[in-house]
């Protein structure tokens, strides 16, 4: 009698305690895309990112993106970062096939939130898979949420000057499920705390105003990121080689340089939307002068 496969199961939530804070990981989709060097390794010698996977057990033609928005509760809020792909692979014809279906509100119901729990969105920016799941069916889908975004983020999408092609949709989309959402948006500026313990990061050049947030509890912090680092390896490794999706290419291996220096020279831990999940670690800084990703292991159970 054969023997029945029950095919492919993998960890989606992940929550732990920084100081007073509980902090939580959701897988909210994945991609698997051809292209590792033709997406990640813009500007690199010929076979270098092939050598680079090789060195680091990955496949050198493919690699998977994950999606994994993040929920703080600070014990006097429950503050959502970003909301991942939600429907818009069935609401937007051009990005059906490409985009995964999100998978956030399951993911929060399972963690034991219900979408009227969530106090504040903040996001990183307003690419797609940020913003993807703010409406369900015509109406917020966080209902007594008010949301917060960097002004300058805000501002270059509604003015919608000097889009490129290949970001037309994007503006698109921003038009259709962030700009309705202005009245409740509160704008800040790199330096500006959403709340006590949680203090805006300049991330800028991926997009114009791509921000991180450092978050600190009774002396433990960690600093959220989001598409400052879009592969694990090669962003890090190599944060020098450039990436179609930036749109401003040399300001965002800028940004890159300077977290890398910052994060491993302070030791501070780090999150990361698109790092493999529970996308949870360090950045170390190695003798030969590279930076590595340090996945997590139990530090952050104990
Ligand atoms: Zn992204």
């Amino acid at each position: 009698m054969a023997a029945d496969m029950k095919g492919p199961l993998r960890p989606t939530l992940y929550r732990f305690k920084l100081g007073n804070f509980e902090m939580m990981n959701m897988l909210d989709s994945f991609a698997q895309r051809d292209g590792l060097a033709a997406v990640h390794g813009g500007g690199s010698a010929p076979g270098a990112v092939e050598e680079l996977a090789k060195m680091n057990n990955i496949d050198p033609s493919k690699f998977e993106h994950p999606f994994v928005p993040a929920l703080v509760n600070t014990g006097n809020e429950i503050i959502l970062f970003d909301t991942g792909n939600g429907t818009l692979s069935k609401d937007v014809e051009a990005l059906k096939g490409r985009v995964p279906e999100g998978h956030l509100v399951e993911r929060l119901a399972q963690a034991g939130y219900k979408p009227e729990d969530i106090d504040i969105v903040c996001f990183t920016h307003c690419h797609p898979d940020h913003i993807g799941a703010n409406f369900t069916n015509g109406k917020p889908t966080f209902p007594n949420a008010r949301y917060v975004i960097s002004a300058a983020e805000f501002d270059y999408w509604k003015k919608g000057e000097n889009i490129s092609d290949a970001r037309k949709p994007t503006k698109a989309q921003f038009d259709r499920i962030m700009a309705p959402l202005a009245d409740k948006c509160t704008f800040i500026k790199p330096g500006n705390d959403v709340v006590t313990g949680i203090r805006a990061v300049d991330c800028s050049g991926h997009s114009a105003g791509l921000t991180g947030y450092h978050i600190e509890s009774e002396g433990k912090r960690v600093l959220m990121f989001a598409d400052s680092f879009l592969h694990y390896v090669c962003g890090i490794q190599h944060p020098e080689w450039t990436i179609g999706f930036d749109d401003n290419q040399q300001k965002a291996v800028e940004n890159r340089k300077r977290l890398l220096a910052m994060t491993s020279s302070e030791k501070l831990m780090v999150m990361g939307f698109h790092m493999p999940f529970p996308s949870i670690g360090w950045i170390d800084k190695r003798a030969d002068g590279r930076h590595q990703w340090v996945a997590a292991s139990y530090q952050m159970n104990m």
